[in-house]
């Protein structure tokens, strides 16, 4: 037998394969239904995607698939557009999912209102507040929009609550210098 150099392949034909087998988000492990592929963090667009068409091999290939992710539609937002946003979206997301007992659904319901409610408060140019006790008081009421402003106020306040653990947290680690070197 002879050694065959391998088949060279654009690279939008990897990426296609790539993701017919992908079957779950890679942040929240949701079963995928509209699939976002991510290279490096950033979102790459279908079309984008098409006019990839750089030959490589297979060995080509395994290397650069690890800048690629596929994520539900829901992450693709939430990693990859929401980086400068009034609240701490990914970190509450993350607060919900492994601390508390939340579905799926509900917690996506609880991010979409946050995010709604930031954009809200961002575009009065209301500043957030110093500290995260102040989430839970009535600082915010004024500015809460008109329509369901009793589930906007009910996200607020699980805001709160993870803000105010955060809080805690971060001074736990900072008590205990043998963990303080990794933050
Ligand atoms: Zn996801």
């Amino acid at each position: 037998m002879t050694v065959q150099p391998l088949k060279k392949r654009p690279l939008s034909r990897y990426l296609k394969d790539f993701k017919h087998t992908q079957t779950h988000c890679a942040q929240c492990a949701k079963l995928l239904d509209r699939i976002t592929l991510t290279r490096g963090g950033e979102i790459v667009s279908k079309t984008a995607i098409a006019q990839l068409d750089t030959l490589i091999d297979e060995n080509g290939w395994q290397v650069e698939r690890q800048s690629w992710a596929a994520l539900c539609r829901f992450c693709g937002d939430l990693y990859c557009k929401e980086q400068e946003h009034y609240f701490d979206i990914i970190g509450f997301k993350e607060y919900l999912f492994e601390q508390t007992e939340m579905s799926h659904g509900t917690i996506r319901e609880y991010v979409v209102r946050l995010r709604r409610l930031g954009n809200h408060l961002a575009s009065q140019n209301i500043p957030a507040p110093s500290t995260p006790e102040a989430w839970l008081d009535d600082a915010f009421e004024a500015w809460l929009p008109l329509t369901s402003t009793n589930n906007y106020r009910i996200a607020l306040r699980k805001y709160g609550q993870f803000q105010i653990l955060n809080k805690n947290s971060a001074a736990h680690f900072q008590e205990n210098k043998s963990t303080s070197d990794i933050y």
